[in-house]
């Protein structure tokens, strides 16, 4: 039977931290010819831009408050409205929290939105156990000099505490992969983002994926979903 459906180009991914929703982002973004967009990165650009508007910004973000949904949203918009994005887009980890999917949300009801077909039509959750993501966390490391990732478990150097890549012997690990501030970012990604869930659920648009096992597994089982 041939299927007659119309396939998501629009997209957004969610996940705890650690899901790998980074990696299967770029993968899709690649396969797929569209653009990614994370609202952390389109944050730390605007802070960067100098503008009166980007200063603001960059103040609410030193002080470590929250930046308005309503900000974070008119940066997604300009982005997807522009030509380039009508053919679809991808959204990684936004949006973080019920009042941003809200506001997510009236900007979808736009006309102009609506009239060029451009309101998201997936959201792919990628599963994965808390003990999986601090596993996957706690382990990374990355070569001082060149820049290659590891992982002792998943991904170590073919020679103890050798780079494969440039043979140096330098390793740094990021500040805050610790057991702790893994664990708080695991919570409070239950207490604040997992509210988005259900939110979508309602709608229809989510579809679940287990993101355990080897990035290629989960790759392919995100291909089937998504159709290419
Ligand atoms: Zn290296």
């Amino acid at each position: 039977m041939v299927e007659n459906r119309v396939l998501p180009r629009r997209i957004v991914m969610m996940g705890p931290p650690g899901s790998g929703k980074g990696t299967q982002s770029a993968i899709l973004s690649e396969k797929l010819g569209l653009n990614t967009y994370s609202a952390g990165e389109l944050l730390r650009e605007a802070a960067a831009s100098g503008t009166p508007e980007g200063n603001a910004i960059k103040e609410i973000i030193d002080k470590g408050n929250l930046v308005p949904a309503e900000y974070i949203v008119n940066r997604i918009e300009a982005k997807i409205i522009e030509p380039e994005n009508h053919k679809g887009y991808i959204i990684d980890g936004f949006p973080r929290t019920l009042d941003q999917a809200k506001v997510f949300e009236e900007m979808q009801q736009k006309p102009f939105f609506q009239k060029n077909n451009l309101a998201v039509d997936l959201v792919l959750l990628l599963q994965v156990p808390d003990e999986y993501v601090i596993d996957r966390i706690i382990g990374r490391s990355q070569c001082a000099e060149c820049g290659m990732l590891y992982h002792e478990k998943f991904k170590p150097t073919k020679v103890f505490g050798v780079c494969d890549n440039c043979g140096c012997k330098e390793f740094t690990r990021r500040a805050d992969d610790t057991y702790e501030t893994v664990v708080s970012r695991l919570r409070n990604y239950r207490r604040v983002t997992a509210p988005v869930i259900p939110y979508y659920e309602d709608k229809g648009l989510l579809v679940c994926v287990d993101g355990t096992g080897p990035i290629d597994v989960v790759s392919e089982k995100i291909r089937k979903i998504v159709g290419y």
